[in-house]
């Protein structure tokens, strides 16, 4: 990156590209200086912004994009593509005064009902995404708790994903065809055939590359009708292992209804208190959708696994409950905004054989750090599953005390799950903030495979520098 070289390349870009805006005003530098990673919430407390970019730069189109990285390049000005700034990792910190590309203006939107898919622009929320395909009958299934702000661009670049996960899948599942821009500013686009064997599979590559191979730039996924039918219910079972147990054995006999939602003993007491359940149970929430026939049989099956383990039907109350109060995240946010209070929700993946341990080991591990932890499991696969370890800590100190704690509690929370067979992150990212326990997870060589593409894409290191840690 050379600092020298912002005001000639933003010169050069007004003079080339007058439809691309560009922000230079210190309140707009402000705005877009954070995204949503705990320790951004510590340092707009802690006064003057330490990370500010040196201006914002808006296109509207992919090819002006394209432009704008061929000039990055020949000014070696670093860049940091910007999304719905949902991020919960610190994807995109300027630490360097890089210059931030948003991509909220690629807006386009296309059915192709023949082939069953959409394609949109990068800067679409999923909601709008979403909302667009509800008027013309269609779903697509990505509902993640930041489906108002994030945009498709950032949830393709993070491997996304869903409450409806189990149904629909995750991001990564979902993505049929992507166009990018690399870094030199060459357009990428996917073919759209359904399989091909002409090599690796190439949108895998940026699928969750955090923009550090390139800016996406559209991005089509596959979509469905709307469903006929929709139904929630619940079941209680005495513990997490049992509950576990149950979901294992009716996703390995592939029945795969839409919503899998387990609170282990701590985090299910506020619901079993609401809904006057037995006290030091936990509840698993279950939801349907899809063609009615269909979803009556996944019900069945899903009872007889559920009882085989003890569980207890419970009906729809507390499923219809947490659909409607799905996208809250308020005790979080309240407790990054505390002073010298912090709180992150971790989320891991493992194998069947290990989940139970990492839960167990995690919670263990954070609960002396924090006053009260939360742990959930709702995204479940075939081999494993993934679990929401939520931590919410009050130091009574400063808001350096605050950032400590949080720096403490993330470190642990990794640091257990590694330990236990669990992964760095199932679907938030490593951004900045987990970049160094990479090499914990994919060793070595697969560090030495990384750093060699962005080499190879990016060798002047311009794009999203220091993100999983290239
Ligand atoms: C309250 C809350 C709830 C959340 N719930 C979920 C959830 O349910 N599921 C889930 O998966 N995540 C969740 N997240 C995390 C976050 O929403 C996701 O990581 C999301 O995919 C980020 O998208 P974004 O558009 O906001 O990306 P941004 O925050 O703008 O960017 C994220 C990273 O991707 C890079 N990037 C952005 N756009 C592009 C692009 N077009 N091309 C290349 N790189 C790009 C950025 O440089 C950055 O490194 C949640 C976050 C919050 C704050």
């Amino acid at each position: 990156m050379k600092k020298e070289n912002v005001r000639p390349f933003l010169d050069e870009v007004m003079k080339t590209l007058p439809e691309v805006t560009v922000l230079e005003r210190m309140e707009d530098r402000l705005v877009y200086a954070h995204g949503c990673y705990p320790l951004e919430y510590k340092w707009l407390l802690q006064g003057p912004y330490p990370y500010l970019p040196s201006a914002i730069l808006m296109p509207n189109t992919t090819e002006e994009v394209s432009k704008l990285m061929e000039l990055s390049d020949a000014y070696e000005v670093g860049v940091i593509p910007y999304g719905g700034g949902s991020g919960i990792v610190g994807g995109s910190i300027a630490e360097n005064e890089e210059v931030m590309i948003d991509i909220k203006r690629l807006r386009s939107f296309e059915i192709n009902a023949i082939n069953g898919t959409a394609r949109g622009g990068a800067g679409l929320t999923g909601a709008e995404f979403e909302n667009l395909l509800n008027e013309a009958g269609f779903t697509c299934g990505q509902y993640p708790q930041s489906f108002q702000s994030a945009v498709l661009g950032g949830m393709v670049s993070t491997r996304a994903i869903g409450t409806f996960s189990t149904k629909y899948g995750k991001m990564d599942d979902m993505v049929h065809a992507l166009e990018v821009v690399l870094p030199n500013g060459h357009i990428y686009t996917s073919h759209t055939t359904p399989k091909a064997s002409t090599g690796p599979e190439m949108d895998q590559l940026f699928l969750g590359a955090e923009g550090v191979y390139g800016i996406v730039t559209a991005a089509e996924v596959k979509i469905y009708p709307v469903a006929e039918k929709r139904h929630f219910e619940a079941y209680t079972f005495a513990d997490t292992v049992s509950a576990l147990e149950a979901i294992r054995t009716f996703i390995q006999n592939n029945v795969h209804p839409a919503v899998i939602r387990l609170y282990d003993e701590v985090e299910a007491i506020p619901r079993i208190e609401k809904f006057n359940y037995e006290a030091g149970h936990v509840i698993l929430i279950v939801g349907y959708e899809g063609l009615a026939k269909q979803v009556d049989l996944e019900r069945e099956l899903v009872q007889q696994y559920c009882e085989e383990q003890g569980g207890v039907a419970k009906g729809e109350e507390a499923g219809i409950h947490w659909f409607h109060s799905r996208f809250s995240t308020k005790k979080m946010l309240d407790h990054d905004a505390m002073r010298g209070g912090t709180a992150d929700a971790i989320e891991v993946a493992a194998p069947w054989d290990c989940i139970g341990n990492v839960w167990r080991e995690m919670r263990k591990a954070l609960e002396p750090l924090c006053t009260d932890v939360d742990c959930h499991f709702s995204h479940v696969y075939h081999t494993g599953a993934s679990v929401y370890v939520i931590f919410h800590a009050e130091t009574g100190g400063d808001d350096v005390a605050g950032a400590e704690r949080y720096k403490q509690c993330l470190d642990t929370a990794i640091r257990t799950s590694l330990a236990n067979g669990g992964n760095v992150s199932h679907h938030h990212g490593s951004g900045k903030a987990k970049a160094a326990y990479l090499v914990d997870e994919h060793g070595e060589a697969g560090m030495e495979v990384m750093k060699a593409i962005k080499d190879a894409l990016d060798p002047k290191g311009l794009v999203n520098k220091g993100v999983l840690g290239l």
